[in-house]
C-alpha cells in the first residue's frame, strides 16, 4: 500500500527499474595538497591495519565518516577501515581479530582498548537482494569491487577513501565537492535509496544537523513523503539510530530537523512525546544541551539517562493518575515506570539493561525529597547516585521541584560527617518539610507497610 501510494505521488518505476547508485568507476585521486588532510589526526592503529593489509598485497583505506572527518578537520570519533581481503584473510593478519556479524561479516580488530571496524568491500546490491514487501533489503553478502562498494554507500560526503601511506583520498561521487559546498546528497536516485533501507532519512537528518549541511533538494525531497517506511524498519535498528542522533552533540539540532522534514510524527512515540509535550519542553530542551554539551566536551553520556530524561515527563503525568487512583506514591511510580517502558519497548526496543537503569533513576527520585533518618546514607551507596543525582538536579533546572532539594544534596554528598549530620538535623526540624512540589510529598503520608498494593499485586 505504502510503496504503491509513494510510487504515485513520486512517480517512481517499479524496483526493477530502478538502478540505486551509479558506479562510478573512475576516482578522482587527490593528493595531500589538494586534500589538506592533517595526518597527525589519523589513528595510529588506522595505519596499522592499512599498512599491515597492504604490505599483504591487499588494498587497504580509512573509509566512511572518519575520511568526511578529516576532511572536514574534526578528529573523527572511530575509523573505519575498508578492504579486497575477506573476512578471513583479514582475521589471519592481527592477532585480536574477530569476525561478526551474520547478515554482512565484518572483522573487529582490536589494540588494547581501541577497536576498528575492517569491512570487505560490497558489492552490487539490489537487484537481486532479498526484500521485504516495501523495498527494504534483507540479505545481501556479496564482495565486490571498490567503486561497486563506494555506490553502496549512503552519502556522497561519506564515500570517499583514504589511504594514509600515499596520503591520497579517492572520491568517486563528488564527495570533495560536496563537503565544499556544505552538501548532504545521496548517491543514486533518493526514493530507490530511501526505500531499500528506510534508516537513511534519519541519518540524513543527524549529518546535516551535525555538519550543519545543507540537504540537497532531491535528497530532501522524498522524505516528507517516505517518512512512514520507517515503521518497518526492526524497532532495535531504529533504536540505534535514534541513540547515534541523540548522542551526536547536536541532538537538539537533530530533533529539530526530525521535525522539519516530518519525521518525528508517528514514527516513534517517543519523538512525538519529546517534541509535542508542553510540560516537559524545558526539562527535555534542559537534557539535551546538557547531553550535548557533554558530548562536545569529550565527556560520557548513558543512554539510559537521555532516555530516562526523555521520558520523565510521561512517567510523571502517569504516576500522577495512579496516585489519584488511589496507589501509595512509590508503587504508583514503579507502576508509570512500567507503563511508559512497555509502550516504548514495543517501538524502540530499548534493552532490557538501559530499561532497568532507567527505572532506577526514576525510582531514586522521590527518595531523594526524603532528607531525613538514614535514607540519605543509603542513598550515598546507591551504585547510580551520579545518575539519579544529576536527573534531580535537572528537574531543579526545569522548575519542576524547588531548587533547594539540589542544593541540599549538592552540600550533602561535597560534605564532611559533621556536615551531612547537621544537614540531616535541619531537615528533622518541623518547619522545613514541604519543600517539594513534584507532588510526591511521600513525608506526609502515615506509614504505609502494611497498605494493600492493589495495583501492584495486579500487576504479578
Ligand atoms: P559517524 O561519525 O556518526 O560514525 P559515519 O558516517 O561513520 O558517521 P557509520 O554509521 O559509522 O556512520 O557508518 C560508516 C559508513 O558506512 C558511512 O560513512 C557510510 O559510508 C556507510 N553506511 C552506514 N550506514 C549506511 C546505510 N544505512 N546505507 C549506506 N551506507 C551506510
Ligand atoms: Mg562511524
Amino acid at each position: 500500500m505504502i510503496k504503491k501510494f509513494i510510487r504515485k505521488i513520486l512517480g517512481v518505476k517499479s524496483s526493477s527499474e530502478v538502478t540505486t547508485a551509479k558506479s562510478n568507476r573512475h576516482p578522482v585521486a587527490l593528493g595531500p595538497k589538494e586534500h589538506g588532510i592533517n595526518p597527525q589526526l589519523v589513528s595510529a592503529n588506522a595505519i596499522r591495519i592499512t599498512q599491515t593489509l597492504q604490505e599483504n598485497g591487499f588494498k587497504a583505506f580509512v573509509v566512511g565518516g572518519a575520511v568526511r572527518d578529516l576532511l572536514t578537520g574534526v578528529k573523527p570519533k572511530d575509523f573505519d577501515i575498508a578492504t579486497n581481503a575477506t573476512p578471513e584473510q583479514v582475521k589471519r593478519l592481527f592477532r585480536r581479530a574477530f569476525i561478526i556479524g551474520r547478515r554482512f561479516q565484518i572483522v573487529h580488530v582490536m589494540f588494547g582498548q581501541d577497536l576498528l571496524e575492517v569491512t570487505t568491500f560490497r558489492g552490487p546490491s539490489s537487484e537481486g537482494a532479498q526484500k521485504d514487501e516495501h523495498g527494504r533489503v534483507l540479505r545481501d553478502n556479496t564482495f565486490g569491487e571498490q567503486h561497486e562498494d563506494a555506490a553502496r554507500r549512503d552519502f556522497t560526503i561519506n564515500a570517499m577513501y583514504y589511504d594514509p601511506a600515499t596520503q591520497t583520498v579517492l572520491d568517486y561521487h563528488g564527495g570533495i565537492k560536496d563537503i565544499r559546498q556544505k552538501t548532504l546528497r545521496i548517491i543514486g536516485l533518493p526514493e530507490a535509496r530511501y526505500r531499500e533501507d528506510p534508516v537513511r532519512m534519519l541519518r540524513v537528518v543527524r549529518f546535516a544537523a551535525k555538519l550543519q549541511f545543507t540537504i540537497d533538494e532531491a535528497t530532501r525531497a522524498p522524505i516528507a513523503v517516505m517518512a512512514p517506511l520507517i515503521n518497518n524498519v526492526p524497532a532495535a535498528r531504529v533504536f540505534d539510530e535514534m541513540l547515534k542522533l541523540l548522542t551526536s552533540g547536536h541532538a537538539m539540532a537533530c530533533l529539530q530537523q526530525l521535525r522539519k522534514e516530518g519525521l518525528h510524527h508517528g514514527l516513534m512515540p517517543l519523538l512525538d512525546v519529546v517534541l509535542e509535550q508542553p510540560m516537559g519542553e524545558k526539562f527535555v530542551t534542559l537534557a539535551l544541551s546538557n547531553t550535548d554539551e557533554r558530548i562536545q566536551q569529550g565527556k560520557r553520556v548513558s543512554p539510559s539517562f537521555l532516555f530516562a530524561a526523555l521520558l520523565w515527563h510521561q512517567v510523571l503525568e502517569k504516576w500522577e493518575a495512579y496516585k489519584a487512583a488511589g496507589e501509595f506514591p512509590i508503587p504508583a511510580l514503579h507502576l508509570a515506570a512500567d507503563d511508559v517502558l512497555n509502550k516504548q519497548t514495543d517501538s524502540l526496543a530499548i534493552q532490557r539493561k538501559i530499561g532497568s537503569d532507567m527505572r532506577d533513576i526514576w525510582a531514586m527520585q522521590p527518595r531523594f525529597e526524603k532528607r531525613i533518618g538514614k535514607t540519605p546514607y543509603k542513598m550515598l551507596e546507591h551504585q547510580r547516585l551520579r545518575a539519579g543525582y544529576d536527573f534531580l538536579l535537572l528537574r531543579c533546572a526545569s522548575g519542576e521541584i524547588d531548587t533547594a532539594i539540589g542544593e541540599w544534596w549538592t552540600a550533602f554528598i561535597e560534605g564532611d560527617g559533621a556536615q551531612r549530620e547537621q544537614l540531616i538535623n535541619q531537615k528533622s526540624k518541623p518547619a522545613s518539610t514541604g519543600e517539594g512540589v513534584s507532588g510526591s510529598v511521600i513525608k506526609k503520608r502515615k506509614p504505609r507497610r502494611r497498605a494493600p498494593r492493589k495495583a501492584a499485586a495486579a500487576q504479578e
